[in-house]
């Protein structure tokens, strides 16, 4: 299908939002829907679909407790499939997410720490409940990390992730800025807190 110049490129992200949102009010949770503007935007601006040339051509609501709705788009030869239209228009920060997945890549070291160290070893009174990066901090670990990477090599990082699996973002555990941030922690100073002791620390430290 050949198309001319997308319906939303004129519009600013705020009037496309509001756009998108008004249109959405008019179904109901559960009921199919198509929408050339929503289509369009995802073929043109998702990160995944953009890139693999797919979009969908229907949507639905579906309701989830505790958020407005979740969004999902039935795509030709998959099914339907949970789709955010709002990171096409505010794209999501991929340093965040590399640095959300480095934390979830390092839990079993952390928490192996911490039910080594059952008691806070700050205060040596309450369970421990957190680990504290006392140094170097988990960002600066976690930034050196990032440092190593080319724009490709993070296009690449997106690009290679399942998402069509219902997985949340991960990175291969065999990637290299896993391998770099366990190996930071052989050497880190860790240390089991209890949460008024996180907390003290974490201040005295940035005071
Ligand atoms: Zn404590």
């Amino acid at each position: 299908m050949s198309r001319g110049k997308p319906y939303f490129a004129g519009l600013t992200k705020t009037k496309l939002t509001s756009e998108i949102q008004d249109e959405l009010k008019k179904f109901d949770f559960n009921q199919e829907f198509e929408s050339q503007l929503i289509s369009d935007l995802i073929a043109e601006k998702h990160y995944y679909c953009a890139q693999k040339g797919i979009h969908p051509i229907r949507f639905r609501k579906s309701f989830r407790p505790g958020a407005a709705y979740d969004f999902e788009g039935y795509f030709p030869n998959h099914g339907w499939h949970m789709v955010s239209w709002r990171q096409c228009i505010t794209p999501r920060n991929e340093l965040d997410w590399i640095k959300r997945a480095l934390r979830d890549a390092v839990q079993p070291i952390v928490s192996s720490y911490k039910s080594l160290h059952p008691t806070c070893e700050r205060c040596s009174l309450k369970p421990s409940e957190h680990v504290d990066h006392v140094h170097p901090e988990f960002d600066v670990m976690a930034n050196q990390a990032i440092d190593k990477l080319s724009k490709t090599e993070i296009d690449a990082i997106f690009v290679n992730f399942n998402w069509w699996s219902e997985e949340p973002f991960s990175l291969p555990p065999s990637h290299s800025i896993v391998n770099f941030i366990c190996n930071a922690h052989e050497t880190a100073k860790l240390q089991a807190v209890c949460q008024p002791c996180h907390i003290a620390s974490a201040r005295e430290r940035h005071a």
